[in-house]
């Protein structure tokens, strides 16, 4: 063997490590740990109790905003409508570019326009045989009773073709249980938990993606509608929406979809296409006060029920936004970094974890990186999502509108310069690591990122895929966008999509923790001299139906 030869099989493997070598600027890092702690500060709160005082997080400040002060931010409701103009004035009072809302239409999209609607009373009571308060909630889009009702109750469950020439003609003047009697299993394990170390090690050894929805998902229940076609389908549902109200009924009650103890789970709107103006009343209640009444029926004990529900409806105000904030690129201002989280929540709660907290986490990193005078060679750009809950309809509208439409896969020169997004969405919990949603070339990357905040979290780095959120409206179109993977808390229990989904069940160091390593990786994505490397471009695909309404995470 020659010298050269030696040399060069000595070389080799310091080639290809170098190739994948990061920088990872550490004093950066340090500072952006100083700007959110506060100096000498430690997680939770430091000096001042957290609250934001000097140099500190303003996680739970913006919290508060977003959640108790503006929440909760239906998308296109009042609510969401004045917590945008509040976040763009907090962006541009921190000196951010090119701070705005970004309008997209909802009319003439999946679903229905977006109306401006709001819950503006409730009432609800059984007053027959005996009082009872009922706590409940009007479903998203649900018209409103005429002022105060009473009316007995009919159990009926309409769920195939069959049930409409069942329930015909017996349904008029009642108050409709849709649902049927809720099993409550006695709950054996917390309430929440944070991922094992177990569980963490078992996401790692996976060599393919599976899962497209990560935790979650509803239990298996068969679909009377699974052998139909999708024109019968959407027959039986065009029939299914107005059948109810054709039929005379006063209003319809369903059981909170799960979970028990007075928390309601009810995402599931009522039907924006048609009119929604003229939806009837439609509540969901605790499986605890729908249970109750179910078995009073069931033993032919007749009931009696009050409500008064008072919503609005601004059937002119059907243009959603997104709320966009930028720090410009010092060296390659047409390349881009993006960080967001959905903006909108479901409206039963004040849409604390879902998501207020990837909305927060967005805010900070813009503001530390901000704060920091850094200079990064890429254009930094949170959005903030609207619609997501109606199905990632804010993200795929930005999309297609600066990247790709996913149809024709026609791409922009914004999506050439496009370096990555990083997304929040699965509650309070902090960050554990990071799904590569099939994204194998940046497994290295990114373990070196982690590495260098290892005081702050494990970095698990799983080649899974999960969905449900914006960052898919991303990857759709062949643009590397990730989400995170956070602890699970009380988010699938308690919180998400619930009435329980409130500032109280924010985590402050776990958000403060967030906010470091979000900075870090949207501040490494800005500045190493790569983008971050992309999966092949994906074919067209139609325009995307059926995904459920309350799918979202
Ligand atoms: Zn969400």
């Amino acid at each position: 063997m020659s010298r050269k030869t030696l040399l060069s099989l000595l070389l080799l493997p310091l080639l290809a490590a170098a190739q994948t070598t990061e920088k990872v600027d550490l004093n950066v890092i340090h500072k952006i740990k100083i700007a959110e702690l506060g100096e000498g500060g430690g997680f939770g709160g430091g000096g001042d109790g957290g609250r934001g005082g000097r140099g500190g997080s303003q996680a739970m400040n913006l919290m508060f905003q977003l959640s108790d002060h503006y929440g909760p931010r239906l998308t296109n409701s009042p609510q969401f409508r004045r917590a945008g103009d509040w976040a763009v004035g907090q962006l541009k009072e921190w000196g951010l570019s090119n701070v705005h809302l970004e309008k997209w239409p909802t009319a003439g999209g999946r679903g229905g326009p977006i109306p401006s609607w709001e819950m503006t009373g409730y009432s609800g009571a059984m007053v027959e045989p005996t009082y009872m308060p009922i706590i409940g909630y009007p479903q998203a889009w649900s018209g409103s009773t005429p002022g105060p009702i009473t009316g007995e109750v009919i159990m009926a469950q309409v769920q195939a073709p069959d049930d409409l020439t069942k329930w015909h003609g017996k349904l008029k003047g009642k108050i409709v249980f849709t649902a049927p009697l809720q099993e409550l299993p006695f709950p054996t394990t917390p309430l929440a938990s944070r991922y094992t170390d177990e569980e963490l090690r078992d996401m790692v050894p996976e060599l393919l993606p599976t899962g497209g929805r990560g935790r979650g998902g509803r239990g298996g229940q068969p679909n009377p509608l699974a052998n139909m076609t999708p024109e019968e389908r959407q027959a039986f549902q065009d029939k299914l929406r107005a059948f109810f109200s054709d039929e005379g009924a006063l209003m319809t009650v369903t059981a909170s979809a799960r979970g028990e103890s007075g928390t309601v789970f009810a995402s599931n709107g009522s039907p924006r296409t048609g009119d929604p103006t003229k939806n009837l009343p439609s509540i969901a209640i605790t499986a605890e006060n729908y249970n109750r009444i179910a078995r009073l029926v069931e033993h032919n004990v007749p009931v009696k029920l009050a409500f008064d529900i008072k919503t609005s409806f601004d059937m002119s105000q059907t243009e959603a936004f997104n709320v966009v904030a930028e720090i410009p690129g010092a060296t390659k201002p047409n390349e881009l970094v993006m960080v967001g989280g959905h903006f909108d929540s479901w409206h039963m709660g004040t849409g604390a974890t879902d998501n207020g907290v990837g909305s927060v986490e967005a805010m900070e990193v813009m503001r530390i990186l901000k704060s920091l005078n850094l200079k990064m060679d890429r254009t930094v750009r949170m959005a903030l999502w609207g619609g997501e809950e109606e199905g990632l309809l804010g993200s795929q509208a930005y999309v297609k509108e600066h990247f790709a439409d996913p149809a024709t896969m026609k791409t922009t020169a914004e999506h050439n310069g496009f370096a990555g997004y990083f997304n929040i969405d699965n509650g309070t919990g902090r960050i554990r690591g990071i799904y590569l949603q099939g994204n194998e070339m940046v497994r290295p990357i990114f373990e070196q990122w982690f590495a260098a905040l290892k005081d702050l979290t494990p970095g698990v780095i799983t080649i899974r895929n999960t969905g449900g959120t914006d960052h898919q409206s991303f990857d759709r179109v062949g643009l590397p966008g990730f989400q995170f993977i956070q602890d699970p808390m009380d988010y699938n229990t308690r919180t998400h999509h619930s009435n329980m989904d409130v500032y109280d069940r924010i985590q402050q160091a776990d958000m403060e923790q967030m906010a470091i390593i979000e900075a870090a990786f949207v501040y490494n994505a800005a500045t190493r001299p790569e983008k971050l490397p992309r999966k092949e471009l994906p074919p067209p695909t139609p325009p995307q139906g059926g995904r459920g309404r309350g799918a979202n995470q």
